[in-house]
């Protein structure tokens, strides 16, 4: 699944390509991927110059001069790819062969035609969706309502994240940092990545980790994020964006699929357990299991 890095690599590359684009068409072949009026499709979009690429937690939003947002989740398995007539091309989000091969293809569910330029959106699983709302009624869409403050804003500090954590104080803290009403857009890979950085166990009691220990997290995490982000995201199979830019994150991970192999920092066998009903990786000697 794309986590937030690689949400945000898609974000940073259709940041550079879409703004001044008109959008021309628009073509979708599953309805549940573009539950959109066919009004608003006419007055608000058709036509319409994107003016910015914007990405809140997991979701992007390609801003439009009409003052309408399409709004973007790939979910499980979305990726957006961008093709123009002047032979550039980019790619990102679930790694397949669909970011460089022919499009559409079978898992293309909207196609939107812009000047010079093509941008699909294929999506496998077809959890994904592409929703067009007007901008001010952007922050109030449910998911925006719940979910958590964005790890990387320069205004999260690390009392905040302390605090919001302690809302969750008799789970794991796993499980807390998962839960995307908490903190934004942490997944599997950033949560073993953070934990690790940080010596503490995954299934310690939120209530028990020290504050010490919780301020070592959140530098941990934002860390962890940012380089997945300057290594354009996680994906670790057959994954090059249309560039030929490989996400490399994995191949540096210090424990995240990284089980039999040794703990970079003690020597010490990693091992994968379960916590919070997620494969979760460890070293049992620099994370010491809760008593
Ligand atoms: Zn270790």
């Amino acid at each position: 699944m794309p986590e937030l890095p690689e949400v945000e690599t898609v974000r940073q590359g259709l940041a550079e390509l879409l703004p001044k684009h008109t959008i021309i068409g628009v073509t979708s072949s599953y309805d549940k991927s573009f539950p959109n009026t066919p009004a608003d499709v006419k007055n608000f979009l058709i036509g319409a110059r994107v003016t910015a690429v914007k990405r809140r937690a997991k979701v992007l939003m390609i801003e439009l001069d009409t003052n309408y947002t399409l709004l973007i989740h790939l979910k499980m398995t979305g990726q957006l790819v961008y093709r123009a007539e002047n032979g550039e091309r980019f790619g990102a989000g679930h790694p397949n062969h669909s970011l460089i091969g022919d499009l559409p293809d079978i898992s293309t569910r909207v196609s939107l035609q812009l000047d010079g330029a093509q941008l699909f959106f294929n999506d496998q699983r077809r959890f994904g969706w592409v929703r067009l709302l007007p901008t001010v009624e952007v922050p109030n869409i449910d998911f925006f309502k719940k979910v958590g403050p964005e790890p990387l804003a320069a205004d999260f500090t690390a009392a905040d994240f302390r605090e919001r954590l302690k809302r969750r104080a008799n789970t794991t803290i796993k499980a807390a940092l998962l839960d995307q009403t908490v903190i934004a857009g942490i997944g599997n890979i950033y949560a073993d990545e953070g934990l690790w950085g940080a010596k503490i166990h995954p299934a310690t009691r939120v209530k028990d980790v020290s504050t010490t220990k919780l301020n070592n997290l959140y530098t941990a995490l934002r860390d962890v994020l940012a380089l997945s982000i300057e290594k354009g995201g996680s994906s670790d199979r057959n994954y090059v964006d249309a560039k030929g830019k490989r996400g490399s994150y994995l191949t540096f991970a210090n424990v995240f699929r990284r089980e039999g192999q040794t703990c970079p920092r003690c020597g010490h066998e990693i091992i994968k357990t379960r916590v919070a009903g997620r494969g979760t990786h460890t070293c049992p000697h620099c994370q010491k299991e809760p008593k």
